[in-house]
C-alpha cells in the first residue's frame, strides 16, 4: 500500500470515527473524498431558494460553495457588501442556512471556534434554522485539550495576520493570551451536543482547509 493510499485510509477510518461522535451529539456527518465531493454534498443538502448566510468561512470558499451559492438560485446574504450591515446580519439571524468552519474538532465530535465580533459563534448556537460546517482533516484534535490548543495557537494567530490586527500573536505566530483592543478572542464556544436534531451538518473533507 503507497503513502497516499495510507493516508486516505486513515483519513476515512478517522472521519468514522468523528460521524459517529457527532450522531452520539445529535449532529450529522459526512465525509467526502475531495473538495469537489464536498461541493457536491453541500449543494444537495441546500435546496434551492434558502437564504445562506456565513460567518468567516474559508473552507467553504476553498471548496467553491460560496462562489456556486452566490451564482446558483439562493438568496445569499453577504453582509460586506450590504448598505445596512445591521439589517443583513439580522436577516442572517434568521436565514435558512449559516455555512460556518470550526478552528478544531475532536475525534469524537466536539467543534470548537473562537471569535471577536462573535455573530458566528452566536449563529451557531441559535438563529438560523441550520448550519452547514465544512471542516479539512487537517482541524481534526485527539482531544478537547488539543483542539483547544488548535484553536489559540494555530487557528487564531492566523486569522490575526490575516486581518493585520494589532495583537501579539501577529508578531510571535503563539498566542499570549492578550487583551489588546484587537483581540479576536472574546468568545470560545465549544459545541458538544445539539439540542436540535437535524439543525448541525458537518462535511469533512480529506484535504486540508482553512487553517
Ligand atoms: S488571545 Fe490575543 S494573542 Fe492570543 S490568539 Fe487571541 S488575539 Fe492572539
Amino acid at each position: 500500500m503507497d503513502l497516499n493510499i495510507n493516508i486516505l485510509k486513515r483519513n476515512e477510518l478517522l472521519a468514522q470515527k468523528v460521524i459517529k461522535g457527532l450522531e452520539s451529539r445529535n449532529m450529522t456527518g459526512y465525509y467526502a473524498d475531495s473538495k469537489e465531493e464536498a461541493l457536491k454534498t453541500a449543494l444537495s443538502l441546500i435546496p434551492e431558494g434558502s437564504s445562506i448566510a456565513m460567518g468567516g468561512a474559508m473552507s467553504a470558499h476553498e471548496i467553491g460553495l460560496v462562489k456556486a451559492l452566490k451564482n446558483g438560485n439562493y438568496h445569499f446574504i453577504d453582509r460586506d457588501a450590504a448598505a445596512d450591515k445591521r439589517a443583513a446580519m439580522l436577516e442572517s439571524y434568521d436565514s435558512d442556512w449559516f455555512l460556518a468552519s470550526a478552528n478544531a474538532m475532536t475525534d469524537d465530535g466536539i467543534l470548537v471556534n473562537i471569535d471577536g465580533n462573535s455573530n458566528r459563534v452566536s449563529m451557531i448556537c441559535q438563529g438560523p434554522k441550520q448550519v452547514l460546517f465544512i471542516v479539512g482533516m487537517n482541524k481534526i484534535c485527539a482531544d478537547l485539550d488539543d483542539a483547544m490548543k488548535r484553536a489559540r495557537n494555530v487557528a487564531a494567530p492566523t486569522n490575526a495576520q490575516r486581518f493585520g490586527l494589532d495583537t501579539p500573536c501577529t508578531k510571535t505566530g503563539k498566542c499570549m493570551d492578550c487583551k489588546s483592543p484587537d483581540t479576536i478572542c472574546c468568545q470560545f464556544l465549544i459545541t458538544r451536543f445539539s439540542r436540535h436534531a437535524g439543525r448541525i451538518h458537518v462535511i469533512l473533507v480529506n484535504d486540508v482547509l482553512g487553517f
